[in-house]
């Protein structure tokens, strides 16, 4: 279990994440939902101990930032970071040892035949087009495949055989019992079958709800997504609870927020 509790984080004068908490269950798929600027980057980054923050991130009850922790998280992000003099299977075989696997050459064949870059196996990194690095930056996170994986908007610059392949993994990895959490700024982008969606907004999480709520509830996700980040029909969301008066503060939650 993943359990985010009231993490702040600033940049200079910029409030990036404003006392944001929230519970990943084992074997579920979340939806970190936001427009630009919300601060899903940033808590995904705190999450993966890239930054400092103030607030606590536990993963199994361990610090996030311990060994142990660090052993079941994974990270996508969402710009690759290559090295140019390394080719593609280099960098697979590369992470492959960093991470002490044995017998890793099927996956990395299945992986790279997934992702269709088998045929680009001897490629620097410098060589592969933006949708290759794209790509290559997908096998490289899943190559270890970790328990928990957290994924900076990673349909974006996927072409379309790409993008149907990785909802088919994602999916996989669901039915394999894998924790993911995938953060998105398009709404359409997230048809595949999540459990729960966390909208973020300016910092704050704004909305913490789960499939069977949005459907018995005869909504879209859209549908809530205006309705909190705009305020749209916002009195007309039955298992809302108003936290304050101040509506900047106001947030949807689920049963088991
Ligand atoms: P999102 O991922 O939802 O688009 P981010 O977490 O990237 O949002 O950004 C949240 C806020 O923090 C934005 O106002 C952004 O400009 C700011 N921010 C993010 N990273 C930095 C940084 N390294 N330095 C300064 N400001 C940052």
């Amino acid at each position: 279990m993943l359990e985010i509790n009231g993490v702040t984080k600033k940049f200079g004068k910029t409030l990036a994440c404003d006392n944001v908490s929230f519970t990943l269950q084992p074997g579920s798929l979340t939806v970190l939902l936001g427009p630009n600027g919300a601060g899903k980057s940033t808590i995904i980054k705190s999450i993966i101990g890239f930054l400092k923050y103030q607030g606590s991130i536990t993963v199994n009850g361990m610090p996030n930032k311990t060994v142990q922790a660090r052993r079941v998280l994974g990270y996508i992000p969402e710009m690759p970071s290559l090295y140019p003099n390394l080719t593609v299977i280099e960098h697979m075989e590369f992470i492959a040892r960093a991470y002490k696997m044995t017998n890793y050459k099927d996956r990395i064949q299945m992986l790279l035949d997934r992702f269709e870059l088998a045929d680009k196996k001897k490629k620097f990194g410098d060589e592969l087009s933006k949708g290759m690095q794209q790509k290559l930056n997908l096998c490289i996170g899943l190559l270890p495949d970790p328990d928990i994986i957290l994924m900076d908007e990673p349909l974006l610059g996927l072409d379309p055989h790409a993008i149907k392949e990785l909802k088919n993994y994602i999916e996989e990895m669901r039915q394999a019992g894998k924790t993911m959490l995938i953060s998105t700024h398009i709404i359409d982008s997230v048809d595949m079958l999540w459990d729960r969606t966390i909208i973020m907004q300016k910092g704050t999480v704004r909305a913490n709800i789960t499939r069977p709520e949005i459907e018995g509830a005869g909504k879209t996700l859209e549908d809530i997504f205006f309705e909190v980040t705009e305020g749209i029909e916002k009195d007309d969301v039955s298992h809302s609870e108003a936290e304050g008066s101040d509506n900047s503060n106001e947030q949807v939650k689920g049963e088991n927020a």
